[in-house]
């Protein structure tokens, strides 16, 4: 089903068999599916066990950059850390690296590995097996997605090449954005470029997946309603929900729209764009360059696109990057709630949105007008509810878990979760 989310689907896994996808045999206790989600600043993974239905945890972890180089940090089903590691794995290998990582602490190999792919263009709208037709074709797409698509399929490439025979799934951050309206995508250019696949597609849909599977858990009636989730990290984006269907979003054609990102600029008039090229001197590559890596929180603080940074710089410069950083979030917000013709809940998650009560709190007093409001004591608590009983607008933060996503749709299509 394509952007829509129920709870009950979130703990129930039906079994999908797809003709032509083989499946491996099904035993009583299936090795674990290992779910992979290289992200723009992190490579973050799960290792999870299917059984009857249900996802159980057995291990998680991340490989982070700190001043002092790369370290994977492994953690077990509670969250729990095991292991703290320097990470010295480099280039396409990385991936192969980090599987022979995992089966050597599970003590056994994984049945299979789901990855986090960021663009699924016009043609995949719901997971699909890794082969080299697919693979070609998303490949072409990476002008649309430069700084995220070909380093996702890198490392399926590798996996192919050094693990031939195990199956790998392929879900895409795309997706659970394909039920939107069509005049919600459509770009303002010659429907030549519409019938070329050029059109608002919105990404982290494996998120706004998980956020929305776990709202109608906690509070059914608030999912039902007319929601904005807020998915605040290194790259940053909205969703309208409605009743657990993403009906709008921040992100367009491309990761670059939208909100101010750690390194990425988000909405730009495309006419800077133009000026960039034609009296700045700046080619494709430049202008990739300068709107993906080096804008954002780091262009306009000039000292860093983390969020942690520059909330504990005391430059005048830091402070101005996260006020453009908030202002921007909550017009988004309110831009949204026009889409949704009304809003009746807002969702924090991701780095920012699930560690920083500050953002929360600058980005909700930008929308009182609206009926945002926080109980300051719960912000600062961070869990369950955040606005007062009784507020207009209830407002919750919520963990976001791809990797749980990505090991649904895996264990789903290859029928291991039986
Ligand atoms: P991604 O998955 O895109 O790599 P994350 O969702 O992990 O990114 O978010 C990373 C962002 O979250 C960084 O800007 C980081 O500074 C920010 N972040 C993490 N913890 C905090 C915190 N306690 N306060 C403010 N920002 C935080």
């Amino acid at each position: 089903m394509v952007g829509s989310v129920r709870g009950e689907d979130w703990l129930r896994q039906d079994v999908n068999s797809t003709p032509g996808v083989r499946q491996p045999e099904v035993n009583a206790r299936m090795p674990p599916v290992l779910a992979l989600n290289v992200g723009s600043s992190t490579v973050k993974f799960g290792v999870f066990e299917a059984a009857r239905g249900h996802l159980a945890p057995v291990l998680r972890g991340r490989i982070e950059s700190n001043g002092a180089g790369r370290r994977l940090v492994s953690q077990d089903a509670a969250g729990g850390v095991l292991s703290e590691t320097p990470w010295v794995a480099g280039g396409d290998d990385a991936t192969s690296d980090l599987l022979r990582w995992v089966e050597a602490r599970l003590a056994g190999p994984v049945a299979a590995v789901g990855h986090r792919v960021v663009h699924g263009g016009p043609d995949f709208s719901q997971a699909v097996a890794a082969s080299e037709p697919v693979l070609e074709s998303l490949e072409a797409l990476a002008p649309l997605a430069p700084l995220h698509q070909q380093q996702g399929l890198a490392g399926v490439r590798a996996l192919r090449k050094a693990c031939p025979d195990l199956p790998q799934v392929l879900t895409f951050d795309t997706a659970f954005h394909g039920g939107h309206e069509p005049v919600a995508d459509r770009l303002g250019l010659p429907r030549l470029w519409e019938a070329r696949g050029l059109r608002r597609y919105g990404f982290h849909g494996l998120s706004y997946e998980s956020v929305a599977g776990q709202l109608a858990m906690l509070d059914p009636s608030m999912a039902e309603g007319r929601v904005v989730a807020a998915h605040l990290g290194s790259g940053a984006s909205l969703c309208a929900l409605r009743n657990g269907r993403s009906i709008d979003t921040t992100m367009g054609a491309t990761p670059l729209d939208g909100l101010v990102m750690g390194t990425r600029c988000g909405s730009l008039d495309p006419g800077v764009v133009l000026y960039l090229q034609q009296a700045g001197g700046l080619d494709a590559a430049g202008l990739v360059d300068l709107l993906y890596r080096r804008s954002g929180l780091l262009g306009v603080s000039g000292l860093s696109g983390d969020m942690r940074v520059l909330l504990e710089s005391d430059s005048p410069a830091a402070r101005e990057a996260v006020d453009l950083f908030v202002y921007r979030a909550a017009r988004e917000v309110a831009a949204l709630a026009g889409s949704l013709e009304g809003l009746d809940g807002l969702v924090f998650t991701a780095g920012i949105g699930e560690n920083s009560p500050r953002i929360r709190a600058e980005t909700c007093a930008r929308l009182a007008w609206l009926g945002v409001e926080l109980d300051p004591a719960a912000n600062r608590r961070g869990s369950g509810r955040l606005s007062p009983v009784g507020a207009p607008v209830t407002v919750r933060m919520i963990r976001t878990d791809e990797e749980r996503v990505i090991a649904r749709h895996t264990s789903r299509l290859l029928g291991l979760d039986r």
